[in-house]
C-alpha cells in the first residue's frame, strides 16, 4: 500500500491512512507493506532549499529548514502521545541535524554534488515514514519502520537511480520479510533507495509510486495499491478537463502509455515490476476510500468505451532536423539520436519526412548543447511551447475508425506532429501548448461525455 504526498500532509491525513491500514490488516491474513512519500509540498521545498544553499541565501535556508521542523514536529504531537512522540522526535531531530550540515556543506562549496542532493531530498520520506509507523503503532497494530536504504538496492545514477533487481529481493528478504512474519506492518519512505556501497540514491520525481512496485515485485505481493487523492486513473487530467470520470479498468499497456504521456497519478515505471510478475496494481483515494478506483492488469474485461483515456504532457519543445544530402543516406537517424542520447534527454513524440526529422522533448535544460551538435551536420529549428496529447486505448488495435474519429475531433487546430505507435495503442498529437485545454475538452466530450 502506498500514500502519496496529500495523504500525508498533516495528522489528519495520516489518522486516514492509519484507518486503512487498520482496515487492510483486519481484513487479510498477512500485514501489508507501507510505502509513503513525504508530506506534500516537502520534496519541492527541500529543492528549493537546496538552491538557496547553493546561492548562500543561508537565512532563507535557516527558516526553511524550521518550518519543515515545525510541521513536522505539529503533527507527531498531534498525533503521539508523551514517550512515543519524544522518540519520533528525537529521530526526526536527527535527520533535521543531517539536513542542516549537508545544506551548509552545499553553501561551502556553492554547488550540491548530486549525491549531496539525493541526500537531502531523501529527508522528506525519512521524515514522513518515521511519523506513520509510529501512528499506525499507537493506532493499535504492531508496525516497524523500515530503512528504505536498507531495503531498494540501485545503481549510482543519482536523483534518476534504477533498481537493481536480484539485490534488492535479497534485501528486501532480510529487511521486510521477517517483520512481516513477525504480524508486523512494515513502513518504507517511498522514493529513496542506495548503492551496494550504501550512499543514497533517489529514483526520481514522483518515484514513490516506483518504490511500491518495486518492493511489491520483490515480495511477490497479491496487489499493488497505489492511494492518492483522486477517485483512480481518470479518463483526463482533471486540471485540464473540467469533469472526466474514473476508469473501472485498465490494461498493463493503456497504463504505461497514460503514465508516460503526463497521467502523474502513476509514476511511469510503476508498471514495469507489475507486468513482470502479473501483479496487479490498484489506484485508490484515501479522502474516499469507499470508491471503488482503478484495477490495472494483464487482460481487463473488453472496454465498453472506444478510449481507455486521454492524457497530456505540457510545454515541451519540438526539435526539427532537416538534411537534404543526409537523410536518406543510412545512419542519419543513428547521427541524430546519439547526440540526444550523449546529453541524457528522452525523446517523447518522433516523425519523418524525407528529408527531416521531427522529435519532442520535455526536458530542455540540455537543449542548446544538442541543438549545436545537431547544426554540425544538419539544420535545425526549434519550436518552443506546444504540449503533447495522447488517446490511449485498447480497443485502437483493432478498430481504424476510432484513430479517425481522434483526429476528426481536432478538426480546426493547427496539428504540428501526429503518430501513431506501432503497437497501435495510442495516438499522439503534438499542437500549441495555448490549444490544449480546448483541445482536450473537445476530445474528451467526443469520446467520455
Ligand atoms: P500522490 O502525491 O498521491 O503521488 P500525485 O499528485 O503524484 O499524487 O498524482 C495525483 C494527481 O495526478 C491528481 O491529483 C491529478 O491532478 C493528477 N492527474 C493527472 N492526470 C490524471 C489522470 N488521468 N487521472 C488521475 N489523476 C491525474
Ligand atoms: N516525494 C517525492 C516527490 O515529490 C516522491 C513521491 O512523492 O512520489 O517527487
Ligand atoms: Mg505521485
Amino acid at each position: 500500500m502506498k500514500f502519496g504526498g496529500t495523504s500525508v500532509a498533516d495528522a489528519d491525513a495520516i489518522t486516514r491512512v492509519v484507518g486503512i491500514v487498520k482496515a487492510a490488516r483486519e481484513s487479510s491474513g498477512l500485514p501489508p507493506v507501507v510505502i509513503v512519500s513525504a508530506m506534500s509540498g516537502v520534496t519541492d521545498r527541500l529543492l528549493e532549499l537546496t538552491q538557496a544553499a547553493e546561492r548562500r541565501l543561508d537565512a532563507h535556508m535557516l527558516n526553511g529548514v524550521a518550518d519543515l521542523s515545525r510541521r513536522h514536529f505539529e503533527a507527531v504531537e498531534r498525533l503521539l502521545p508523551g514517550d512515543s512522540a519524544n522518540h519520533v522526535l528525537a529521530e526526526i531531530g536527527a535527520d533535521l541535524d543531517d539536513l542542516r550540515a549537508l545544506l551548509k556543506a552545499t553553501g561551502i562549496l556553492r554547488a550540491a554534488s548530486p549525491s549531496a542532493h539525493d541526500a537531502i531530498v531523501c529527508t522528506g520520506e525519512l521524515m514522513s515514514s518515521r511519523i506513520l509507523a509510529a501512528a499506525i503503532e499507537h493506532g493499535g497494530v504492531p508496525s516497524s519502520w523500515v530503512d528504505a536504504r536498507r531495503a531498494i538496492v540501485t545503481d549510482g545514477a543519482h536523483t534518476a537511480a534504477a533498481p537493481l533487481a536480484p539485490e534488492t529481493r535479497e534485501a528486501v528478504a532480510r529487511e521486510i520479510v521477517p517483520r512481516v512474519a513477525e504480524g508486523r506492518v512494515p513502513v518504507v519512505g517511498g522514493f529513496i533507495g542506495a548503492t551496494p556501497q550504501g550512499v543514497t540514491t533517489t529514483l526520481g520525481r514522483g518515484g514513490s509510486d516506483y518504490s511500491a512496485a518495486i518492493i511489491g515485485a520483490a515480495l511477490d505481493a497479491r496487489e499493488i495499491q497505489i492511494w492518492t487523492d483522486v477517485d483512480g486513473m481518470l479518463t483526463a487530467d482533471p486540471r485540464v478537463v473540467a469533469s472526466p470520470q474514473v476508469v473501472r479498468h485498465l490494461s498493463f499497456g493503456e497504463a504505461s502509455e497514460l503514465a508516460y504521456f503526463g497521467a502523474k497519478v502513476l509514476h511511469p515505471s510503476t508498471i514495469l515490476p507489475a507486468v513482470a510478475q502479473d501483479i496487479p496494481v490498484r489506484i485508490l483515494n484515501s479522502l474516499r476510500r469507499e470508491g471503488c478506483g482503478t484495477m490495472i492488469t494483464a487482460d481487463p474485461p473488453p472496454a465498453d468505451r472506444p478510449l481507455a483515456a486521454v492524457a497530456c504532457k505540457r510545454h515541451v519543445t519540438m526539435v526539427e532536423i532537416t538534411s537534404t544530402r543526409m537523410l536518406m543516406a543510412h545512419g542519419f537517424l543513428r547521427r541524430v539520436f546519439e547526440v540526444f542520447e550523449r546529453h541524457r534527454t528522452a525523446v517523447d513524440v518522433v516523425t519523418t519526412s524525407e528529408v527531416s526529422v521531427s522529435v519532442t522533448v520535455d526536458d530542455d535544460a540540455r537543449l542548446g548543447a544538442i541543438v549545436d551538435a545537431l547544426r554540425e551536420f544538419a539544420e535545425v529549428n526549434v519550436e518552443p511551447g506546444l504540449a503533447i496529447l495522447c488517446a490511449v486505448g485498447d480497443n485502437l488495435r483493432t478498430d481504424p475508425r476510432i484513430a479517425q474519429r481522434v483526429i476528426g475531433a481536432l478538426e480546426g487546430f493547427p496539428v504540428r506532429m501526429v503518430s501513431q505507435a506501432a503497437s497501435r495503442r495510442n495516438v499522439t498529437i503534438v499542437l500549441r501548448d495555448a490549444d490544449l485545454a480546448t483541445a482536450m475538452a473537445q476530445l474528451h466530450g467526443e469520446f467520455f461525455e
